[in-house]
């Protein structure tokens, strides 16, 4: 996936995952034809891995137009987990894949073919030459994080490229066709780490999880650190995509007015937004400690509800 370019605003970014998606998905289609053709299965592997670049940089175009897209009154929380449930399609697919280029690579060790290294060789040299100029066109934009992994991801291809044009020339020198299937299982070894990066996210979205990059103890500092509040409970973080963050909480305070408790609700959304990229907060104001049977937290609802209660 290649979600940094989310972090960049305006239409620049939409043409830039169109022409990405667009470039990616001729060059895999031309790596599964080649590869096919000069049976090779470091090609064949590659191609794959780029299919699966392809629909992750799919699934950040349509996160971004998501972000614009309204709520319904069915989906109050409008169409972002469609992202996620996307992204973990496309993870588990790609750990399929990765069986099978084993399965073969394993059969090819056993049973070696002599791949059409010429093509292979033209074919990854294009490769090569295509991640190593969008590798490049990353590095000078930012240093946002996001960024930073994408263009970490593209000089892996890249690597991965010049690897099949060394193995090509290795075939053509010497005719030693056993690198083929090895330098596959390094393609698949490589499909299978960022495959479990994307199940392992996409897995924490769903079950609700704390976003990755959020400390909840640092976050409690933060809003305790308000000296209005002299109390937090019932605390949630998630997110609902990838990036797109959110938070509810309780919080015990003083007995303000309304408008006192207005201006503190907006300096606290302020701080976590700014701090900690929660973009979507529901804050509850209480003036005395919440009663522990009250259904004020998950867990005291879940009492309320249990059988041995009712
Ligand atoms: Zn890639
Ligand atoms: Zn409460």
């Amino acid at each position: 996936m290649n979600p940094g370019v989310l972090q960049e605003s305006g239409r620049s970014v939409h043409r830039r995952l169109k022409i990405g998606i667009v470039l990616n998905l001729l060059f895999a289609l031309t790596e599964l034809v080649a590869g096919l053709a000069a049976g090779s299965l470091a090609l064949l592997g590659d191609a794959w891995h780029n299919f699966g670049d392809v629909i992750g940089l799919v699934v950040s175009w349509v996160a971004l137009r998501q972000v614009e897209r309204p709520a319904t009154e069915h989906k109050t929380f409008g169409y972002h987990r469609a992202t996620i449930l996307a992204a973990l399609g496309n993870g588990v697919a790609l750990m399929l894949i990765t069986l099978w280029i084993f399965y073969e690579a394993i059969r090819r060790l056993k049973h070696p073919e002599l791949p059409g290294a010429a093509v292979m060789m033209a074919v990854a040299g294009i490769g090569f030459v295509m991640n190593l100029a969008l590798a490049f066109s990353l590095r000078r934009k930012t240093r946002d994080v996001n960024i930073r992994s994408a263009y970490l991801h593209l000089l892996s291809d890249a690597c991965v490229s010049l690897g099949v044009v060394a193995a090509g020339a290795i075939i053509l020198l010497t005719g030693w066709s056993l690198i083929d299937p090895l330098l596959s299982l390094v393609i698949g070894l490589l499909i299978l780490v960022g495959s479990w990066d994307i199940v392992a996210e996409t897995l924490n979205v769903l079950m609700e999880g704390v976003p990755r990059g959020v400390d909840v103890d640092r976050l409690l500092q933060a809003v305790q650190s308000f000296p209005e509040v002299k109390d937090t409970h019932d605390l949630h973080v998630w997110s609902l995509s990838s990036h797109v963050y959110a938070m509810s909480c309780h919080l015990q305070v003083a007995d303000l007015p309304v408008s006192q408790g207005n201006q503190l609700l907006d300096r606290i959304s302020q701080m976590l937004k700014e701090r900690f990229g929660i973009a979507h907060t529901t804050i509850q104001l209480e003036a005395d400690a919440c009663p522990p049977q009250e259904a004020c937290s998950l867990n005291a609802l879940e009492e309320a509800v249990s059988p041995r209660n009712r």
